[in-house]
């Protein structure tokens, strides 16, 4: 008599600065599943066990479809340490700075545990699944909460030091710039992060203090001059930011992720042509900058990445 084959998948987790979700992903890429919870402080052990609390759930729901775990990915905002057992510093979530994240879990869920940065599992995922396929040189530029950048190298996630490609999200554009979270001035991500447009469309319309960046986006899609000028400028940061890594990195593909890849062309088409006015000329007749594939959830895809990398990709 024939068995029915088990379908495996990778338990998913996306430690975000705002929200922290989780979810099922196959071998394929492919995320079913989903459920969020807060990214709650100021209490980390709380914390943890709403944590287990939320990918339990996800785990229930996967033995209840006969699908096989074959572990726990986990990606998170934040520099980790060489062992990848805990994240060591995020200006956003400090409250989470050395929590024993790994030991938690794996007390937790009997499986392999992988801890990752969260802006190396967005690359990892456009390049195994979406904008980075065939991808030699990939960058991937996730805007979001935060700017986080990731660079696979022949599908493997370049890593400088505390696990992640520096703090490249915070290359510095603009001289005596806005004060960023990180301390520096006028870097990239205090001028494009989500909540920096919510802020600066709120000053420039003086509309409701709770504005998304979500909001801005659709009001941008209304024809709403402002929120498309907000935009746009984001556009042009971005590109200089794009034009700055490619001179340093010579990628061969840079994409756009995160929460602001959702405005499509509203971002895509100024960061481009900042990109080709700034960026070396040699860099830039070798990059192309394009939107990423994956949408907002490609961080939370990339998890899985630890325990696909050695089996086929589809
Ligand atoms: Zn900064």
């Amino acid at each position: 008599m024939a068995h029915r084959a088990e379908a495996e998948s990778v338990l998913c987790v996306d430690i975000g600065g705002t929200s922290t979700k989780a979810g099922l992903v196959n071998s394929t890429g492919e995320l079913s599943g989903l459920q969020s919870i807060p990214t709650g402080g100021p209490n980390p052990e709380r914390f943890g066990n709403e944590l287990s609390a939320l990918i339990e759930r996800v785990h229930q729901a996967a033995c209840a479809q006969e699908t096989a775990c074959i572990g726990l990915g986990v990606a998170v905002a934040g520099f980790l340490n060489p062992e990848r057992t805990t994240m060591i510093y995020n200006s956003n979530l400090p409250w989470l700075e050395n929590y024993p994240l790994r030991d938690y879990l794996a007390k937790h869920f009997p499986m392999r545990v992988e801890i990752e940065v969260d802006s190396n599992a967005a690359c990892m995922a456009e390049y195994c699944f979406g904008s980075g396929r065939g991808s030699d040189r990939f960058l991937c530029i996730a805007a979001g909460t935060g700017l986080g950048v990731g660079m696979a190298i022949k599908g493997v996630p370049l890593r400088f030091a505390y696990e992640c490609l520096g703090d490249i999200g915070h290359v510095i554009l603009e001289r005596n710039g806005p004060l960023c979270t990180c301390g520096g001035r006028g870097c990239a991500e205090i001028l494009v992060s989500a909540p920096a447009l919510a802020q600066q469309y709120r000053e420039r319309t003086r509309a409701v203090p709770n504005v998304s960046l979500r909001d801005v986006i659709s009001a941008a899609e209304n024809s709403d001059e402002i929120a498309i000028s907000v935009l746009s400028n984001a556009g042009e940061w971005l590109g200089l930011a794009a034009a700055s890594m490619a001179n340093i990195f010579f990628p061969d593909r840079i994409a756009i992720a995160g929460g602001l890849s959702a405005a499509g062309d509203l971002i895509l088409k100024p960061a481009k042509g900042s990109f080709q006015s700034s960026a070396s000329l040699f860099a830039q007749a070798r990059a192309s900058l394009c939107r990423a594939e994956l949408g907002p959830m490609a961080t939370l895809a990339g998890a899985a990445w630890p325990f696909l990398a050695h089996r086929p990709i589809s």
